[in-house]
């Protein structure tokens, strides 16, 4: 059938009463609020669903879900339309997993401008929902990443395999090392900085000039042996979507935050540098009194003056993901014998 259709038919399952029910907030069933919201959106979204949904998968679907939903709650047997209906949308239509991250923490990798989702809860073998889910087991991920480690392990050394690991533990999905004696900085990548368009120029402790002046900062990275260049790809609806580019900003930051915990007790000593400015604090302290989190300060990477694009090539990790993607980058800079 034409996920047009699947669309229509789903729609039509909801009573323009159940519709505003749902608007409101005020369903005289249970129902999640992530389901709410997708139901929402899916009434709200009349493109994007274009191509067909093979039949069969669509009913098979369906009846696994109403058995599961009727073995493990009976009792609400008019709120299982609800799940259904969300469970059949994400898997055929927007092509994404049946359960929301924050539920079963899949991770997603995004190349060439496709989205491929790594489950770590995903059950195996048949009779589950699991089957028709958009998901993969996260064990293949996790092998890649394994494989990736011990080469970094022979080639590099112990450190680098412990940074590359935990880069992809944090949640990025690219990391490569460059030793530092091979980096170069660029006044005009500074000067961009000095151009003040992010706004982050003069405006917290983690941009220009507060991490020093180019010479400082090339001789900070110098001391270091190696740095480790990490990034990660995002798939918002619309790049220009300005709210969406901003989550997805405020996902890297956390990501670099727990790689910086993961790190810090394992390490002699170590620097990461992460994607534009800070943002952390609703107000910076800049300039007037020391910043709150100085232990877990990330500066900025493109205020030390590197040009990403050529950091990526030397470590070895794509610069760009595909069309409407947006790719942030940030590094870490260790010792190997530490
Ligand atoms: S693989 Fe299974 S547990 Fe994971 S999101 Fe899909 S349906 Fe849910
Ligand atoms: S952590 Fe807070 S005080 Fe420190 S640089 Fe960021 S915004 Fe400023």
């Amino acid at each position: 059938m034409k996920k047009s259709e699947l669309r229509r038919q789903l729609l039509a399952a909801f009573r323009p009463e159940e519709w505003e029910a749902l608007e409101s907030n005020r369903t005289a069933v249970p129902v999640n609020p992530y389901n709410r919201e997708m139901l929402l959106d899916l009434r709200d979204r009349d493109e994007g669903f274009d191509g067909e949904a093979e039949n069969q998968s669509v009913r098979a679907l369906e009846e696994t879900v109403s058995a599961y939903l009727e073995r493990y709650w009976p009792e609400a047997p008019e709120a299982h339309k609800y799940v259904t209906a969300v469970c059949l949308a994400l898997t055929f239509l927007y092509e994404k997993p049946m359960h929301p991250p924050e539920k079963v923490r899949y991770r997603t990798i995004v190349r060439d401008g496709k989205a491929r989702f790594f489950c770590p809860a995903r059950e195996p073998g048949e009779g589950s929902v699991c089957e028709f889910c958009r998901s993969e087991p996260m064990r293949a991920l996790e092998a890649a990443w394994e494989a990736m480690a011990a080469e970094t392990r022979q080639r590099e050394g112990e450190a680098s395999a412990l940074v590359l690991r935990e880069a992809f533990r944090a949640g990025f999905q690219d990391a490569g090392v460059v030793e530092t004696g091979r980096l170069r900085f660029h006044e005009e990548v500074r000067a961009i900085c000095e151009g003040n368009r992010c706004r982050g120029y003069d405006a917290s402790w983690a941009c220009p000039p507060a991490v020093g002046t180019p010479e400082e900062c090339a001789s900070r990275v110098r001391s270091y042996e190696k740095l480790l260049l990490f990034s990660k790809a995002y798939l918002p609806e619309d790049s220009m979507d300005f709210a969406a580019v901003g989550a997805a900003m405020k996902d890297f930051k956390v990501c670099s935050l727990a790689l910086g915990k993961a790190l810090r007790p394992r390490l002699h000593r170590l620097l990461i540098l992460s994607n534009e400015g800070c943002g952390r604090c609703g107000t910076c302290t800049w300039p007037e009194a020391a910043c709150r989190f100085q232990e877990e300060l990330q500066p900025s990477i493109e205020g030390f003056g590197f040009l990403i694009s050529e950091l990526a090539k030397q470590a070895g990790i794509p610069y760009g993901n595909g069309k409407n993607t947006v790719t942030f980058f940030g590094a870490v800079l260790y010792d190997e014998e530490s």
